[in-house]
């Protein structure tokens, strides 16, 4: 049997440090601590989106919450905090999840970052994969982040 991992709010902090993402706050609905770190471009570009992590630690205990079951998330999202691009689950199971976080970090990053990912009719968009829930007749492509003010795709 896989055994979950607690992670204590001092292993979340000195990974998130490494990463050089900050504590945020959400308000009082969002019940977990949540990290966010700007995306910078080599170049030194101020990206228009940022990275937010979910630990799954609870604010008001510091301990993980549902005692196991429960996933981190890793998401881009906009200034505004809207939802651009989700990354897999992390389950805490096994010795290596802040590995796993660290890992889905960087590759959400580098697909921000990427021009090929970067809608080229808004130029601010960042193009996603959307896929048809079973039953619909349409086809996965790629569309930008800005749907629907920008209806840039591949
Ligand atoms: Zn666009």
């Amino acid at each position: 049997m896989a055994k979950y991992q607690a992670i204590s709010r001092g292993t979340m902090e000195l990974y998130m440090m490494q990463l050089s993402a900050k504590e945020v706050d959400l308000g009082p609905r969002c019940k977990e601590i949540v990290f966010e770190r700007d995306i910078t471009t080599a170049s030194g570009v101020e990206h228009p989106y940022k990275l937010r992590i979910y630990t799954s630690i609870d604010q008001r205990d510091n301990e993980c919450r549902d005692k196991g079951k429960d996933a981190i998330r890793v998401l881009l999202v906009t200034k505004e905090g809207k939802i651009v691009k989700k990354s897999t689950r992390i389950n805490r199971v096994g010795d290596d999840v802040m590995d796993r976080v660290m890992d889905r970090c960087r590759e959400l990053f580098r697909y921000a970052i990427d021009p090929a990912n970067r809608c080229s009719k808004c130029e601010d968009g960042v193009l996603v994969l959307r896929e048809p829930r079973p039953g619909q007749a349409w086809k996965a492509f790629k569309g930008c982040s800005n749907y629907p003010v920008c209806k840039g795709s591949t």
